[in-house]
């Protein structure tokens, strides 16, 4: 590899040099959607942050295999032990079987995902595809001492753990914090202690989604599914496990507790962990009920929403900041995304324009070590943990430099040119992953064109009434020259633009 890829590692709480296991071949899991309602804000961040990655690996020459998993059971209510399956909730309030919401919110994270120009991951498992994996991880966590069965259950035994490995090395919490934060439960008396966590649940009878197990009818506890479906697709060493910052604790602790306590080590190298968004200071979530959805964002409806906006904008807002810094949602910050984003396709359009070169006479040339630099600064950027904002204010200096050529105030050769349309298009589309096409306020930029087309378009019939034909057949050649296809009719005229 030419780049020397440095990430923060949660684990070790510092930037480290990314060193995969086997050479040249990266494997990576992120924690995907519960997949009961459509996908929000907060989770187009983790999508988009490692999305990123998964994009910037691969073009460094790394060939990826990206797990993701789908979520379609065993993610109990208030992230407890406690309390119904959410799936199994919305299917009995909605009279739905309970894969039909499954499916249907997984159709909808698919679309929302591919509107916002993320690359489908390698694999993606689901949890109940995955019964008999988990049920395996169980049965090893209970041979090896680090589980106990009660009245059909299987709960990890925290406290065992914790003596032989020390628990809550991620997260940084020791045992008795863990304990205070576990809330008082029902079922009493089934777990030994309130830290301790489920691998198996036995099913209520009014519970629509169970297995049989050695233990009891029931469905695997939510942490399972990860380890499971990790090994099973990545090995028992894999080099990185992503996710929100919120699956730190318990999630992403109970992971590493159930690969220790079954394979007897860590099956993760590099911990990454992308930052919350925020709406009004609080985490935007489906358990505060204060979450803006895709779709809603997409159509602009919902009530804190003053416009629609594109999905490219939200990539480009949520890439505007760095992966591990908060960002608070807001309507002023979309809107100078929108901004942001529409200058960045504009100097990439009209550099597209000078890919011939532009000579003018006496004007300073801009240089091929401009080009260089900027390319050296942007990969600088991207090893520098992903540093996208910084990547993204590279673009915008040559966007200045397009300008100042268009202004001729510049001059730039066709080979200058063409180097920075290809390093161009490397970062903003290859890498940031912005679609070639997007301009910000795309809708309401080609209706203010499409008037003035008409306006001059009334001109022309104003002509052709005084039987001006030379003004009328310019306006008509004119606007042929640009592309525009200008048909009389009946009650005036239509045009259609053939680019
Ligand atoms: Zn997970």
């Amino acid at each position: 590899m030419e780049q020397t890829l440095f990430i923060y590692n949660t684990l070790t709480r510092r930037k480290e040099l990314f060193r995969p296991l086997h050479e040249g071949r990266v494997g990576m899991y992120v924690c995907g959607p519960t997949v009961y309602g459509d996908a929000h804000l907060g989770h187009a961040r983790p999508a988009i942050t490692f999305d990123l990655l998964f994009r910037y690996l691969q073009h460094i020459g790394y060939k990826v295999r990206y797990v993701r998993n789908i979520t379609d059971v065993g993610h109990l209510e208030h992230d407890a032990d406690e309390g119904e399956d959410k799936i199994a909730k919305k299917a009995r309030l909605e009279q739905l079987e309970p894969m039909e919401v499954a499916q249907y919110y997984t159709n909808r994270f698919h679309e929302a995902m591919a509107a916002l120009n993320c690359l489908p991951p390698s694999i993606e498992p689901h949890a109940t595809g995955h019964i008999i994996e988990q049920q395996q991880l169980v049965s090893e966590i209970l041979r090896n001492g680090y589980a106990y069965e009660s009245n059909g259950s299987v709960y990890f035994d925290v406290e065992k753990y914790d003596k032989d490995h020390k628990y809550g090395i991620l997260s940084g919490r020791n045992l008795e914090e863990v304990k205070d934060a576990s809330r008082e439960l029902d079922g009493v008396g089934e777990k030994r202690r309130q830290a301790d966590f489920a691998l198996w649940k036995k099913a209520q009878p009014e519970h629509i989604m169970r297995w049989p197990s050695p233990w009891s009818d029931g469905f695997p506890g939510w942490h399972c599914e990860c380890t499971a479906m990790g090994r099973k697709y990545l090995g028992a060493h894999f080099d990185i496990h992503g996710g929100g910052m919120d699956l730190i604790f318990p999630h992403h602790e109970c992971e590493i507790a159930q690969a220790v306590a079954s394979q007897g080590d860590q099956m993760v190298r590099y911990w990454m962990h992308n930052n919350m968004i925020t709406i009004e200071g609080k985490k935007m979530g489906k358990s505060y009920n204060n979450f803006i959805t895709l779709p809603q964002f997409f159509s602009g409806e919902h009530e804190k929403l003053t416009q629609a906006y594109a999905p490219m904008t939200i990539r480009f807002f949520i890439l505007q900041a760095h992966y591990r810094s908060t960002v608070d949602f807001g309507n002023e910050a979309l809107q100078a995304a929108e901004k942001g984003l529409a200058r960045l396709m504009d100097g990439w359009k009209a550099l597209k324009r000078l890919q011939e070169g532009q000579k003018v006479k006496g004007a300073p040339a801009v240089e091929m070590s401009y080009v260089d630099e900027l390319r050296s600064k942007c990969y600088e950027a991207m090893n520098d943990d992903l540093n996208s904002p910084i990547v993204i204010s590279h673009l915008f200096d040559a966007c200045r430099v397009i300008n100042t050529v268009l202004d001729k105030k510049a001059s730039i050769s066709a080979e200058v040119a063409q180097a920075l349309l290809g390093l161009f298009h490397t970062f903003a589309f290859d890498v940031l992953g912005l679609a070639e096409d997007a301009e910000g306020n795309n809708k309401a930029r080609e209706e203010a064109f499409g008037a003035v087309v008409n306006m001059v378009l009334e001109q022309r019939v104003q002509a052709k009434a005084e039987k001006n034909w030379a003004l009328s057949d310019k306006i008509r050649d004119d606007l042929a020259a640009l592309g525009f296809e200008v048909k009389d009719t009946k009650d005036g005229f239509s045009w259609t633009l053939n680019k």
